[in-house]
């Protein structure tokens, strides 16, 4: 079993780091190799993406990712900043799926701002889909009209065969949970999210036992915040994907506690936090390692098919938060503040 460890930028390197130090923890004869990406690729390679590192997470059966990006990079030419690299790697691996639990841990029901009892017990799974989507559709670009003023192009486009795979995704995640999709759309205004509404509902005769609804992205952000308990599976499209899921990372608390995971249509999968690169705590031990330690759960569910001991570390999170081990960032009165290191050997103690 082979995973190509790209820490990347910020805080990356300290909290892959930690999830490193889990899985080696486990003795089950994982081989690793670094490689960098991001800020880290273009310093080495001129390239936020280099070869060598498209080709060592090609080799791999699985890939752990820290985070790109840092304000330094911001200045670059387009397709040599950060974000270029985690796009390309998504779109070379053919990643199409995202899969982002969004879990609360009864211990951290007083960190997240909304109330206890509208949170406690939350147990949601966004499905965002990757590879397609305004960020990848062409025409693109900016460009000078004949009257001198500019203008800004970006295309929404799904194709029905793109959608019909991310749906068959969420209906097989659902039926291994409550058995419930709410595809979220546009489906009023926006005729791509029209057909993908359409696609949906032709996907669910093959599922029977699944409930399937559909709601518009501007209500299902504020249902999120209403009542995110009605919901179990949500799937979604890139942009609106990418937007609800940083929200629902809130009603947990942290977005330093939110895993993620991107899978082909064969479960080779890329792992990493649904957080950034955190340049404003980078290099300082304090970021929360655990959603890159739960992301590491998650490789060995999705892609190593081996849930006996994505639990073992699920259970050691949870163990190290009842003993009181918090970063800053889920830190309440009482409880016991540690840096970043010093959570990777506490769920290393509970292993
Ligand atoms: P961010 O997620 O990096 O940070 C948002 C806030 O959350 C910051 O205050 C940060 O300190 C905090 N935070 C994030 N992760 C944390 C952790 N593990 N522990 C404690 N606190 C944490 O988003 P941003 O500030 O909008 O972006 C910063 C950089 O990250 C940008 O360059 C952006 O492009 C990049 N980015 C990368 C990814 C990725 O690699 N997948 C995703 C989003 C943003």
């Amino acid at each position: 079993m082979k995973i190509a460890v790209l820490p990347g930028d910020g805080i990356g390197p300290e909290i892959v780091a930690q999830a490193v130090k889990v899985l080696k923890a486990l003795n089950i004869g994982l081989g690793m190799e670094e490689a960098p990406i991001g800020g880290a690729g273009y310093e080495a390679a001129g390239d936020p993406l280099p070869d060598a590192t498209l080709a060592l997470a090609k080799a791999a059966d699985a890939v752990l990712l820290g985070a790109v990006g840092d304000w330094k990079y911001d200045k670059l030419e387009r397709h040599l900043r950060p974000e270029r690299g985690l796009l390309r790697i998504r779109k070379e691996l053919n990643l199409f799926a995202n899969l982002r639990p969004a879990v609360l841990y009864p211990e951290l029901a007083s960190a997240s701002t909304l109330k206890p009892e509208v949170v406690s017990g939350l147990d949601i799974m966004i499905v965002r889909e990757l590879t397609g989507d305004i960020y990848f559709g062409q025409p693109r670009g900016i460009s000078t009209l004949e009257n001198g003023e500019r203008e800004g192009i970006n295309t929404m486009r799904y194709n029905e065969s793109e959608i019909k795979r991310i749906g068959r995704v969420a209906f097989e995640i659902a039926m291994k949970r409550n058995r419930k999709v709410c595809s979220v759309d546009k489906a009023n205004v926006l005729e791509t999210t029209e057909l993908w509404r359409q696609v949906m509902i032709e996907l669910s005769k093959e599922y029977p036992q699944v409930e399937l609804s559909h709601m518009y992205v501007d209500n299902a952000a504020m249902q999120l915040i209403r009542a995110p308990k009605q919901f179990d599976v949500m799937v979604t499209g890139n942009i609106f994907g990418d937007i609800l899921s940083d929200e629902a990372s809130m009603l947990t608390g942290s977005i330093g506690m939110l895993p993620s995971a991107s899978l082909d249509a064969n479960n080779k999968g890329m792992y990493e936090p649904s957080h950034g690169s955190a340049p404003d705590i980078a290099g300082k031990d304090v970021a929360n390692p655990l959603a890159t330690i739960l992301s590491a759960a998650m490789m060995l569910r999705y892609t190593f098919n081996d849930e006996a001991n994505a639990v073992r570390i699920e259970d050691a999170v949870k163990k190290a938060l009842a003993q009181g081990y918090r970063t800053a960032d889920i830190w309440t009165e009482g409880t016991n503040k540690v840096g970043c290191a010093a959570m990777g050997d506490a769920v290393v103690a509970a292993l």
